[in-house]
């Protein structure tokens, strides 16, 4: 089943106590695409400017992905420079050029238009709508956002909240969107502000979703996977739209939406940020088999599995 992502197609300049890269491909719909690439047909809408080149088309190329909703336009690509500390879990933005990214008004292509997953990468909540409008037909939709919306674009939000069957956010972000620090309760507001599951990512200790009662008629119990101790986070860059990739191209490789198949879903997206963390930029993801997705997948489950 084939699984459209609209994002952020960029170019990173990323520091960590690990070492410095700079202007890697990145971009949150390349982290997702490539990581989910490993499930089903992927798909992207985006625009880069003309310092994308073949090379970087070659890397999505190379993963089985559909590129023709990439447009080009004169200008430079979307740049985002960042910093970790010892936490991982915590970027320091350095410098953010939208360059063409600015003018972002994407349109989803003819061949597009039957998508039946699809994921709203981290944009204007205003244009996550209007490309929501554009595919009548999806079967399961979720989005992405980031404090930038929540703090300066509440009610556009909250028409998105409403088109969306799933939220992926972080822990910040959920407390931040419900004006809550308790994680539960501020999990309970926001699916009463329009998505039936929210899925909140803790970094490097997991997720939870919580659903809404009767939601996909799977039960209304929250849910929580782990992720890996990894010992060497090299670039947490991309983790998170990681993990969306994983959680959403497993979920569009079943067909069915059963309670056990967002369980695993949750798995297959931990599976995917953890990858994601021990390379710069896309260079794990890249070069992955499914065979190495499968034996990481059995540890993630021996690591909280009890008879
Ligand atoms: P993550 O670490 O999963 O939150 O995502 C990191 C990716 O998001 C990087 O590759 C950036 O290029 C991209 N990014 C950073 N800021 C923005 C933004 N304001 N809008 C869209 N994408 C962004």
């Amino acid at each position: 089943m084939s699984l459209l992502v609209v994002g952020s197609v960029a170019f990173d300049s990323i520091k960590t106590p690990h070492g410095n890269k700079d202007r890697v491909l990145g971009g949150a719909a390349t982290y997702f695409a490539i990581a989910a690439s490993y499930f089903t047909d992927v798909r992207i809408v985006a625009v880069v400017g003309e310092d994308f080149t073949a090379k970087e088309e070659k890397v999505l190329l190379a993963r089985g992905i559909d590129t023709s909703g990439i447009v080009r336009e004169s200008g430079k690509s979307f740049f985002w420079a960042g910093e970790y500390g010892d936490n991982v879990n915590e970027a320091k933005t350095l410098d953010t050029q939208l360059g063409v990214f600015a003018a972002f008004n994407p349109q989803v292509p003819d061949t597009f238009k039957d998508s039946k997953y699809v994921f709203l990468a981290n944009i204007d909540p205003v244009l996550q709508v209007n490309v929501r409008k554009q595919i009548g037909g999806a079967k399961f939709v979720a989005g992405d956002t980031m404090n930038y919306w929540i703090n300066g674009s509440r009610q556009q939000l909250g028409e998105m909240l409403k088109v969306v069957d799933a939220l992926l956010i972080n822990d910040n972000e959920a407390k931040m969107m419900a004006n809550d620090q308790s994680l539960p309760r501020a999990a309970q507001a926001i699916l009463k502000m329009g998505p039936k599951a929210l899925v909140i990512k803790h970094g490097e200790y997991g997720a939870t979703v919580f659903f809404q009662d009767g939601a996909f008629g799977i039960g209304r119990h929250p849910f929580r996977a782990p992720t890996l101790p990894i010992e060497r986070v090299t670039d947490p860059t991309g983790a998170g739209d990681s993990f969306a990739g994983g959680f959403m191209g497993y979920i569009a490789s079943q067909g069915e939406l059963t309670r056990d198949v967002f369980k695993r879903a949750m798995f297959y997206g931990g599976v995917m940020g953890s990858f994601a963390v021990e390379a710069f930029g896309t260079e794990r993801l890249q070069t992955l088999t499914r065979e190495e997705i499968e034996e990481r997948y059995k540890i993630f489950r021996e690591l909280t599995h009890i008879e």
